[in-house]
């Protein structure tokens, strides 16, 4: 099966090697026999609410973020009606911050965001650093890690019963203080965890594709065939120990 991605702003927010995320997807697609295709969405280009099966959208410096959130804005419509019909998104850092109501930046200007999660952030003074080490329950009863890179000013503070995508055990999370990082709503998934993100967490990367095909196909997420990840289980194993030597929350 073809699905669809629209990768959003690509020259402007991919800092972290979040592009890594792309190329992930297309592979676990492929060695299941399906194809991902790619179509990257710049400033002033349309968004179909029914183009896509997957958004994806990474971070950048409080500068890019600037650059592209006007035109993000212009699209936030499109946005939400897409998710509302069941495509899947992951957002990355800067990313996830411009998909919430927006993001006040170290200068004080607010950049407006494109209101499909529930929250609001702003730059702190210092910079939230360093592994990260979550819980999160993206399915009832299937609880799994998820491990990655966190460097962020923005502390992004979550509306009342937001679902968060995951409990923080070592790291600071959406702001250091909730316990909680990330976001999600239906299908879409933000986060502030780079490295990039998926390599290390196939299990996530695995969601996302089948969230992708349940749209794609019109009918439920299917169960994907396993993968030989032992590299992936090792790259978590490095990082999830990284995030456990920084201690902290647990
Ligand atoms: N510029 C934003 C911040 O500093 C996002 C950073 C990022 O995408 N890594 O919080």
């Amino acid at each position: 099966m073809k699905i669809r991605v629209g990768h959003l702003y690509p020259e402007y927010l991919n800092i972290y090697a979040d592009r890594g995320n792309i190329a992930v997807l297309a592979r676990r697609a492929a060695l299941r026999g399906h194809e991902l295709a790619v179509e990257s969405i710049g400033l002033g280009d349309e968004l179909e609410p029914g183009g896509h099966d997957l958004l994806y959208i990474g971070g950048g410096q409080d500068r890019e973020q600037a650059l592209i959130a006007p035109d993000l804005t212009s699209k936030d419509e499109p946005i939400r009606e897409a998710v509302a019909r069941g495509v899947a998104v992951l957002a990355v850092c800067g990313g996830y911050q411009l998909l919430g109501r927006g993001y006040r930046g170290r200068d004080g200007s607010l950049m407006p965001g494109a209101c499909l999660f529930p929250h609001e952030t702003r730059a702190g003074e210092t910079r939230m650093i360093g592994d990260v080490l979550l819980e999160c329950e993206l399915e009832p009863g299937a609880p799994h890690p998820l491990a990655g890179f966190e460097n962020h000013a923005g502390r992004t503070l979550l509306d009342p019963g937001a679902e968060p995508l995951g409990q923080v055990v070592f790291g600071f999370g959406n702001d250091g203080e909730s316990g909680f990082e990330g976001c999600r709503v239906g299908r879409a998934i933000g986060t502030y965890l780079h490295g990039p993100l998926l390599p290390r967490n196939p299990w996530l990367a695995d969601w996302l594709l089948s969230q992708a095909l349940a749209h794609a196909s019109g009918g439920d997420p299917p169960e994907l065939d396993p993968l030989p990840d032992e590299l992936e289980a090792e790259a978590y194993r490095v990082a999830a120990g990284r995030a456990r030597a920084r201690g902290g929350r647990r």
